[in-house]
């Protein structure tokens, strides 16, 4: 599960002179010793993408080095959102519908929502039935959902 973690340059060190980095923000982190910046990938994708609004998935990987897939899933993780104009789209895993960011479109999301809604109220609608504590100590565990 290497690629979900954001980590900053090797082992949270200045590349420079080996300090310790903090974190700024945004994918920003700065040097207690020397004041040096450095970028995680989400920081090196978002400076990039400040300074070309409108870039492609292609070019963005190239000059920053972050593999486009990496790319790919900070997007769909909404870390980044896709400059308006700009080449690079993602698509609605429902629809198919041009996206900047996330997984699905807002309405597909707004349905995705209220299903997700209803599906929190059919649970609700099973009651808990084993009251509090039987069975903890008295038996085997099927014993908590015998019918009365
Ligand atoms: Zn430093
Ligand atoms: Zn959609």
């Amino acid at each position: 599960m290497r690629d979900v973690l954001i980590m900053p340059g090797a082992a949270g060190r200045c590349n420079a002179c080996g300090g310790k980095l903090n974190y700024r923000g945004l994918g920003e982190y700065v040097c207690e010793e020397c004041g040096s910046l450095e970028y995680d990938d989400y920081g090196k994708v978002r400076a990039y993408l400040e300074k070309h609004p409108g870039a492609l998935q292609g070019e963005v990987s190239r000059a920053t080095g972050v593999p486009a897939n990496r790319i790919r899933s900070l997007l769909q993780q909404e870390r980044i959102e896709i400059a308006s104009g700009s080449g690079m789209f993602l698509h609605c895993e429902v629809c198919g519908t041009k996206i900047r960011s996330g997984i699905r479109c807002p309405a597909c999301e707004a349905k995705y929502n209220a299903d997700a809604e209803n599906r929190k109220k059919l649970q609700r609608v099973k009651p808990d039935i084993s009251g509090h504590s039987i069975g903890k100590d008295t038996g085997p565990g099927q014993m908590r959902f015998l019918k009365k």
